[in-house]
């Protein structure tokens, strides 16, 4: 089948290419020109595990390709993907300026029959709003059919995600749009869920947010766990056993970041108020979010007095593990709280250093992981890449000024870690 995916960015260049993996014939379109240009180049602009060699076969066998050309998208597709990015605005509610224009351009090229699919987080109702923009807008008489596809993908383990979904939403009233979905998805063997527009919009905000409440749960438990003399993960390990909860989503640590979660509650909590319902469950979930940031912080700024002057050595700037992606990351945000109150800040992260950089230059960007610890008043490790666990910390005991290892993520082993002669602290494992 002939697609075309309008945004060629975390989403739209993963998706794209794993819908050419299985066979589809994929035209990734983008307005960044630059971005275009590189990805002809052969450069893949974001980190993806797997993605840069499956984009590389892609290409090679003619299954994918970049263009800035919205025409040349959509004359060449049967279904149009819209995955364009979908920010907050001040106020928490979406900025849907970017789905509106895609809608107005798509309208303004459309010669025949096309499925135009919204992957973009959206609000519920947008793809109403879709379908009278592209109506209004279209010169003449073709049909299409609008349809909400929310994407569930994890950055970090995207095309494993989306090779082998756990389940497809597809939300359309048309039959037609129903079955050309259901070919399009048949070839990654999932469940596919057909609902209206409406459910289907509203099943991404509900989904995440209600993993973003499981984890500001484990948080709330974490502060229990610590005055009570309890172990956070025991407690996790006994919840999660039962499949009723599930053991995904029950870590402790410093909070959930990223460009997905803040955005999607805030606009979550804004959509419901519009519709007369004050969602003030999840009011709590994005409070405790930051207070266990600020809690941690706190700690830290109690083991050492004062930043000022101080060393901060920092691990992981990615706003979680096995991604370049630091947009709200939680451990770019406690950098800042460093950095604003006079500490030096000398951090190491495997693939998001560049983008870190670019954001906030006052970080000083080491090459490895073992070199943050070179006279560090604090040694902090803010995201869980695994490779963490592995580092020769009895050599980094050695080069840092003073002992202290905070651990945002629970990702290294208390007695291995104190036995080397840090004083260790983490979240909820008293
Ligand atoms: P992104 O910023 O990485 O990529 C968006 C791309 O769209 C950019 O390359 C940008 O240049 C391009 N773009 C913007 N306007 C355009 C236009 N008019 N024409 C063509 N291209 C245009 O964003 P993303 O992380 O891929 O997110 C896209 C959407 O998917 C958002 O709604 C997001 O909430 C949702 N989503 C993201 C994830 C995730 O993990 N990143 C997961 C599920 C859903």
């Amino acid at each position: 089948m002939k697609l075309a995916i309008i945004g060629s960015g975390y989403v739209g260049l993963t998706t794209g290419t794993c819908f050419a993996e299985v066979g589809h014939e994929v035209i990734c379109v983008d307005n960044d020109a630059k971005k275009v240009e590189s990805l002809r180049a052969g450069k893949i602009p974001i980190y993806e595990p797997g993605l840069e060699d499956l984009i590389k076969k892609n290409v090679a066998n003619g299954r994918l390709r970049f263009t800035s050309s919205i025409k040349e998208g959509v004359d060449n597709a049967l279904v149009v993907f819209i995955a364009v990015p979908t920010p907050p605005q001040p106020d928490g509610s979406v900025d849907l300026s970017f789905v509106e224009r895609v809608a107005r351009e798509i309208a303004g090229v459309m010669t025949g029959y096309r499925v135009v699919v919204d992957k973009s987080t959206v609000p519920v109702k947008t793809g109403e709003k879709v379908r009278q923009t592209i109506s209004r807008y279209h010169a003449g008489g073709v049909e299409f059919d609008v349809v909400s596809n929310p994407e569930f993908l994890r950055e970090g383990s995207a095309v494993a995600d989306l090779m082998k979904p756990d389940r497809v939403v597809v939300g359309t009233e048309s039959d037609r749009a129903s079955e050309i979905m259901r070919e399009l998805y048949a070839p990654f063997g999932a469940p596919i869920l057909v609902t209206d527009l409406n459910s289907a919009e509203l099943i991404k905000h509900a989904a995440n947010s209600f993993l973003a409440l499981k984890i500001s749960y484990i948080n709330a438990l974490s502060q229990i766990c610590e005055v009570s003399g309890a172990n956070v993960e025991m407690v996790a390990q006994g919840m999660g056993a039962d499949h009723r909860i599930g053991r995904a989503f029950l870590n402790a640590g410093i909070g959930y970041g990223g460009s997905c979660f803040p955005k999607d509650l805030s606009a979550f909590i804004r959509i419901s108020e519009d519709l007369g319902y004050d969602f003030a469950l999840l009011k709590e979930v994005s409070r405790i979010n930051r207070q266990q940031r600020d809690r941690f912080v706190r700690q830290i700024r109690d083991a050492l007095w004062v930043f000022r002057e101080k060393r901060v050595g920092l691990l992981g700037l990615a706003f979680k593990g096995n991604t370049d992606d630091v947009r709200n990351s939680v451990a770019m945000e406690i950098a800042e709280i460093f950095l604003n109150e006079g500490a030096h800040v000398r951090a190491y992260d495997p693939q998001g250093a560049e983008k870190a950089k670019a954001i906030e230059p006052r970080l000083e960007i080491v090459g490895s992981a073992e070199e943050v610890a070179d006279k560090a008043d604090v040694i902090v490790v803010a995201t869980e890449w695994t490779e963490f666990r592995d580092l020769d910390w009895a050599a980094m005991r050695k080069q840092a000024l003073s002992p202290l290892v905070f651990d945002g993520r629970n990702l290294l082993d208390p007695e291995k870690i104190r036995a080397l002669g840090f004083h260790y602290h983490s979240i909820g494992r008293s």
